[in-house]
């Protein structure tokens, strides 16, 4: 999200760029280490790298045919063919047996390197041989189907930039200037810990009164959505030292924490009643719907993200909060999400003072992006953000939207998925 998507947030509040602000300023990228090439797939580079080499490093033919002396054959034609001596051939792979003299041509194949006196490729189309000699049926140019040095990237050229995701072309990229090892960030390992009396894993039964745990789940597939690792830490009771202990225990192991649940002012709220006072984690509300209340700091230097329990509010909070934040520990430059100015289709509300992350379809309509509300505004009901695709940014001093109003909306999938 820019800047300036809110003004004063209220007593008590916190704005939604301070807190995000506030948050990634006590991030730090992750140290780095060196991986082989193709280990390196789908990890973020750590530093620029340059070109050690010329790419390509030596002149070669584009195509099968005869290397020449562009200014003999300038004159060819089907009807008069210029009749050049065979002296030799240049293979890939070696330095050329012969150079191309006055009244001559080497025989070459695609890939290899351009003989001494060459300067144009006669594709073996246009040829017919006759002995040694070729018969050359039309002109080529000066440079014709000779691939340059350097054409593709200079020595000293930046190759790939710190912060880029390494995907398949930069792989080839890169094996292609004889890197074997890279500079990698890998990918953060983030322990997801559910909080909650009520939840029960997916697969068992519920009594009554009880839910599945689908934040964890959630929280887990958004982590992985990332590029980070998530780590499943499971279920902990609404038991302050139950929490401690499963924090404690996967520190060794962790990069980053995220928690659902237990934020609140609730007297059995337990990341609350484990963390507060203890000057590692800041307990605070955020103007924002849905997700309120929130909780950041780092456990023994690692950040711990507490986020609220019901499942819009911890899909927004990660959204806004998590995912800029693990994308720089990863190095990445670009933290945030696109963003469109679309046309609202339906009305959108939201709250006096608050930002509202609003869940919107959008579609591609004859004047540019319609987003429209996929249901109702409470943030338990998960089913609305399945049919989203974006939040559409109310600011606080917007409570309303009227069908056809233009709004800021954060892109957070393809529009074809
Ligand atoms: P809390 O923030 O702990 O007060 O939780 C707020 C609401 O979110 C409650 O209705 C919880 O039952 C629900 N909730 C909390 N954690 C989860 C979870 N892991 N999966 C699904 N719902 C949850
Ligand atoms: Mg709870």
């Amino acid at each position: 999200m820019s800047g300036g998507h809110d003004h004063d947030a209220g007593a008590g509040l916190r704005s939604v760029d301070e807190a995000r602000d506030g948050l990634l300023a006590q991030i730090d990228v992750l140290p780095s280490l060196e991986l082989p090439l193709l280990e390196s797939f789908g990890n973020v580079l750590a530093t620029d790298l340059v070109a050690r080499a010329d790419l390509p490093s030596f002149a070669s033919s584009a195509m099968d045919g005869f290397a020449v002396r562009a200014a003999e054959v300038a004159n060819a034609s089907m009807e008069k063919p210029t009749s050049l001596k065979i002296v030799g051939r240049a293979a890939i792979g070696h330095a050329p047996e012969v150079a191309v003299g006055s009244g001559e041509a080497v025989k070459i194949a695609t890939g290899a390197p351009i003989p001494m006196g060459a300067d144009a490729i006669v594709p073996v189309e246009d040829t017919h041989t006759e002995g040694n000699h070729v018969l050359i049926s039309s002109p080529a140019a000066e440079g014709r189907h000779i691939r340059l040095p350097a054409e593709d990237v200079r020595s000293g050229e930046l190759l790939v930039a710190a912060g880029r995701r390494i995907s398949a072309p930069e792989i080839g990229l890169l094996a292609s200037d004889g890197f074997a090892r890279l500079p990698v960030i890998p990918p953060p390992r983030v322990v997801v810990i559910s909080t909650g009396d009520e939840l029960v894993e997916p697969g068992k039964d519920l009594a009554f009164g009880q839910l599945h745990d689908s934040n964890a789940y959630a929280v887990a597939a958004a982590v992985r959505e990332v590029g980070a690792q998530p780590v499943m830490a499971g279920i902990v009771h609404d038991d302050p030292a139950a929490l401690r202990d499963v924090v404690v225990q996967h520190s060794h192991a962790a990069d980053a924490f995220i928690s659902t649940g237990g934020v609140s002012v609730g007297e059995r709220d337990p990341v609350k009643a484990a963390f507060e006072g203890r000057g590692e984690i800041d307990f605070y509300k955020v103007a924002m719907q849905p997700g309120m209340p929130q909780a950041f700091g780092q456990i023994e230097g690692k950040p711990y993200f507490g986020l609220p329990g019901n499942p819009v509010s911890t899909f927004v909070s990660f959204e806004v909060f998590v995912r800029p934040a693990l994308l720089k520990m990863m190095g990445r430059r670009e933290l945030f999400r696109p963003e469109v100015t679309a046309m609202a289709a339906d009305e959108l509300r939201g709250p006096v003072g608050k930002t509202a992350f609003v869940r919107v379809l959008i579609s591609r309509g004859q004047d540019g992006f319609v987003c429209e509300p996929t249901g109702g505004r409470g943030s338990n009901l998960i089913s609305t953000v399945t049919r989203a695709n974006g939040l559409a940014i109310l600011p606080p001093g917007v409570e309303t939207i009227h069908a056809g109003g233009e709004v800021q909306v954060m892109v957070f999938r393809a529009m074809e998925d």
